[in-house]
């Protein structure tokens, strides 16, 4: 019989971010191993990390590994991804809906690109809570990280992160088992533990759950796995599939989290749910699982959109009518058509344009859209989405109603 899941600690979700190589991914097997010495986790060697198998569902590939550990106070699942664009499709979507993140920074070499995207990324999806790993510090002369943490100080309170610790680690040297260095493990946890406040979860709303992926387990049926946004769930409850296909209703039969049963999956839980009666293909990723009526699929909505600008890795040039790029819905993935005019407004037309009401916007405006998606998704007022075209992030918006 398979463990069950003991709620003894309350649960978040966090996740390394930072520039290729400074070491995220060394860093987590380093923390698995660290707390494994301590009762607290399994050690996860590197290679199961960075080797997690791709998930190639409508075309999308999807690069995310979870893994699970404990600190004296909190339970903790922790994401980890390989590439850049794993990070804008997961962070953006809401895929990885992070309490709190790690930003690994090497010492050695300081604020790289990719570095201050995902603190900018971090920020403009909601993560309020940032704690520096100042990694490889075993290598590092101390004056020059000093220097670096004073340069990730300016930049993190740019993008409004005050008060951030900075712990200087060593992942590669606790992995090998450096006592030293697996204290500062210990103290980059105990500053998480410290720094990320346990979140408001919204238990007592109807149950919605973003697919984050389908798979087949043979004997007992289709398993959805992804992240309980809101309300709970349990074994005997009905399930209903709303967005991209047909959508359909199921009985759970089974709640798992990181392969131990659930009596009962809260909001923020990684959650796997077995559907009795549903074939795999029904299911697809960027649908959600809600309770039943809760949640209603719609092609068009209107929206408040902000363009990023260049610097911020945005477009160079302006938007028009018709504009046609992808948008990125919870973990939703769909074309569509944006048009810059609120359909149906106050006025009841369509006067209502960009800034300058010339039907075009530059990057750095704030403007009011009509979309239209290619398929059905369920949307809500208030949802936050990522606008994305050739592999890059041009926008954020949310929601202001949905149409039809
Ligand atoms: P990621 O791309 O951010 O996940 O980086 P990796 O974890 O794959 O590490 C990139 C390289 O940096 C590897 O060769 C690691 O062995 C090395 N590395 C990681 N952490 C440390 C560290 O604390 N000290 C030193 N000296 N090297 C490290
Ligand atoms: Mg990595």
């Amino acid at each position: 019989a398979k463990q069950a899941y003991v709620r003894a600690k309350p649960h978040l979700n966090i996740g390394t971010m930072g520039h290729v190589d400074h070491g995220k991914t060394t860093l987590t097997a380093a923390i698995t191993k660290v707390l494994s010495e301590r009762g607290g986790a399994k050690y996860v060697p590197f290679d199961r990390i960075d080797r997690a198998p791709e998930e190639a569902l409508r075309g999308i590939t999807i690069n995310i590994s979870h893994v699970e550990y404990e600190t004296a106070t909190r339970h903790y699942a922790h994401v980890d991804m390989p590439g850049h664009a794993d990070y804008v499709k997961n962070m953006i979507t809401g895929a990885a809906q992070l309490d709190g993140a790690i930003l690994v920074v090497s010492a050695l070499d300081g604020i790289m690109p990719q570095t201050r995207e995902h603190v900018l990324l971090a920020h403009r999806v909601g993560v309020e809570h940032v704690v520096v790993a100042l990694n490889k510090a075993d290598g590092a002369d101390p004056e020059l990280a000093d220097l670096v943490e004073l340069e990730l100080r300016d930049l993190l309170a740019e993008h409004g992160y005050h008060g951030v610790p900075i712990v200087r680690v060593s992942g590669l040297r606790a992995l090998e088992g450096d006592p030293e260095w697996e204290a500062s493990i210990v103290a980059l946890l105990e500053a998480v533990d410290d720094t990320v406040p346990v979140p408001v979860r919204y238990t007592d709303a109807p149950f919605l759950l973003p697919v984050e992926n389908v798979i087949t387990v043979t004997g007992r049926g289709t398993v959805v796995t992804g992240a309980i946004e809101r309300g709970t769930v349990k074994v005997g409850d009905t399930v209903q599939a709303v967005g991209i296909g047909e959508g359909f209703t199921a009985v759970v039969t089974g709640v798992e989290t990181f392969g131990k049963t659930m009596e009962r999956g809260e909001a923020g839980d990684n959650a796997a749910l077995l559907l009795r009666g549903v074939r795999r293909e029904q299911v697809r990723r960027g649908q959600v699982l809600a309770a039943p009526g809760s949640q209603t699929a719609h092609r068009r909505f209107t929206a408040r959109v902000y363009l990023l600008t260049a610097a911020e890795g945005g477009r160079h040039t302006a938007v028009a009518d018709g504009y046609r790029p992808q948008f990125f819905l919870r973990t939703a993935d769909v074309p569509g058509r944006m048009d810059l005019a609120l359909e149906a407004g106050p006025g009841g037309g369509t006067e209502n344009g960009g800034p300058t009401g010339t039907g075009i916007a530059l990057p750095g405006d704030t403007v009011e859209v009509t979309v239209e998606l290619g398929r059905p998704v369920a949307i809500e007022a208030g949802l936050g989405f990522a606008i994305r075209e050739g592999g890059r992030t041009v926008g954020a918006g949310t929601v202001l109603a949905a149409l039809d």
